[in-house]
């Protein structure tokens, strides 16, 4: 499929309409699924519908913006009103939300086309969406790799073409790692950039929504269209959403000299040299763009790890405490009393990660050990936003790899929470301070799997990463290969 712009331009210009590219995606999404598996609803009869409505528009002689008629996909923990939202659980199995997440909505009112919702690891907590309670999604280069996660299906739908753009989620990297493993531009937002209204909670402090793009201007155009203040959520930040994909250039030749902190930690041990070599070889790129280039140590993010795997259990404990079977989705049939319906629900309804997950966390919280791991866990976050907020002194952003590997055989890494949480070593930070991060497309290893190179920013930088990625993307051609599925 095109991009957003050159779609946007073959509607206004009559050339096609959008209910024939919605069709297309259609068409896609069902060729490919029997083999990716990238979505677990598929809203075919909803998005013809928005896609006449724009064609109405158009007949009408009315103005459209710029996301009319452009086929999206939505990650199944954004609330839909009407639509079941699952979370890739079966405890939500049947669970149809009576409302609808502020994104959605506002992807609905722009006129986007929502073609389905996403497969994703179990309430968002994986690296591979190998945790999903209904699907193992594919990785659209070689199809016995995992995508990524937890937002595998929103990055592998958007690699495979099966839609234009697409929302994810990210609490510890599950934007931005499987926008690395899916050869796709994925960005994470400052903390309370979008709003999280009707985005099913993982890690409240942690989590925020994100593009996707095969683009860096069609993950912009997606940004700037759901963020924004909103007063249903307590941490909505009042800010002016700029227009993203309007001040992207060329070129970093422009006003100050751009200063590029390479954080020395993520390189060396545990990374693959693969990876090493392209992100090595887009620093030297963007040097070459412009740009000042400075090693920059981070020595508490070492940390960074254990810290995220004792706050987001903890928090995922105490948002997960809401499915008991009284409220929502599922309840266990065979329960004599109350209690044993709580408990025999959340047995059968969770899968075993989210079981570990509230269990560590309850553990965690609980009364005598909160001050020795949650306490200390938040003090230690401290210690990684003084990281940051040091090297903001010298350099203006900070690069890294997305992730330490490339994608990995599905079956791998299951039987080994802890190495499957390694996954996430280069991309928590950002997370833990709340900073913007960017995983955009930088190579391929010796495989033809695609590698991912990261930029995190200072707070609200999002303009600049913006930018930057821009830059690089269109000094190389790594973003116009596609997987041979596509
Ligand atoms: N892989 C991390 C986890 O399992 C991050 C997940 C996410 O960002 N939602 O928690």
């Amino acid at each position: 499929m095109a991009s957003i712009r050159e779609l946007h331009e073959q509607i206004i210009s009559k050339e096609r309409s959008a209910v024939e590219i919605t069709q297309e995606a259609l068409n896609r999404i069902q060729e490919l699924e029997p083999k990716l598996h990238s979505f677990l609803t598929v809203t075919t009869e909803q998005a013809l519908k928005q896609a006449q409505a724009v064609d109405a528009k158009i007949a009408a002689g009315e103005e459209i913006g710029i996301l009319a008629g452009i086929p999206i996909g939505i990650k199944d923990n954004l609330c839909t009103k009407g639509i079941v939202t699952t979370c890739a659980s079966r405890i939500l199995e049947n669970f149809v939300p009576p409302y609808e997440s502020t994104v959605t909505q506002k992807l609905a009112d722009a006129g986007g086309v929502m073609v389905g919702k996403t497969n994703l690891d179990e309430f968002a907590m994986g690296s591979s969406t190998e945790n999903s309670a209904y699907q193992v999604t594919a990785n659209p280069w070689d199809l016995s790799r995992v995508p990524g996660g937890s937002s595998g299906g929103s990055a592998a739908a958007v690699a495979a073409d099966e839609c234009v753009v697409s929302l994810g989620s990210d609490t510890g990297g599950s934007i931005r790692q499987p926008a690395s493993f899916c050869g796709v531009v994925g960005m994470k937002p400052t903390y309370g950039l979008v709003s999280r209204y009707g985005l099913v909670a993982y890690a409240s402090s942690l989590d925020q929504i994100g593009p996707f793009g095969r683009s860096v201007e069609d993950a912009a155009i997606l940004l700037s269209a759901i963020a924004g203040y909103d007063p249903q959520d307590s941490t909505s930040l009042k800010v002016a959403i700029p227009n993203y994909a309007a001040s992207l250039k060329p070129d970093l030749k422009v006003g100050k000299k751009l200063r590029i902190g390479v954080i020395t930690e993520t390189f060396g041990e545990g990374l693959d040299p693969e990876v090493e070599a392209a992100v090595t070889k887009a620093i030297e790129q963007l040097q070459e763009l412009g740009a000042e280039i400075h090693p920059i140590s981070c020595p508490s993010f070492r940390y960074g790890l254990p810290t995220y795997y004792i706050i987001a259990p903890s928090e995922a404990s105490a948002n997960l405490a809401r499915y008991d079977g009284v409220k929502y989705g599922l309840r266990s049939p065979d329960a004599d009393n109350l209690l044993s319906m709580y408990t025999r629900t959340r047995s059968q309804g969770f899968g075993a990660e989210v079981k570990r997950r509230i269990m560590i966390g309850t553990y965690a919280l609980s009364a005598g050990y909160y001050d020795a791991y949650y306490l200390k866990a938040q003090k230690v976050r401290t210690l990684i936003k003084q990281d940051f907020e040091k090297a903001f002194e010298t350099v203006d952003v900070l690069i890294s790899p997305t992730a330490p590997t490339t994608a990995f055989q599905a079956g791998e890494k299951t039987t080994d929470p802890l190495s499957m949480y390694l996954n996430d070593l280069m991309t928590i930070p950002a997370n833990l301070a709340g900073l913007p991060g960017i995983s955009l497309p930088c190579g391929f290893d010796s495989k033809g799997l695609p590698i991912g190179l990261q930029i995190v920013g200072k707070v609200l930088g999002e303009e600049q990463l913006f930018q930057i990625a821009y830059a690089y993307e269109q000094s190389t051609n790594w973003h116009l290969q596609k997987p041979k599925i596509a």
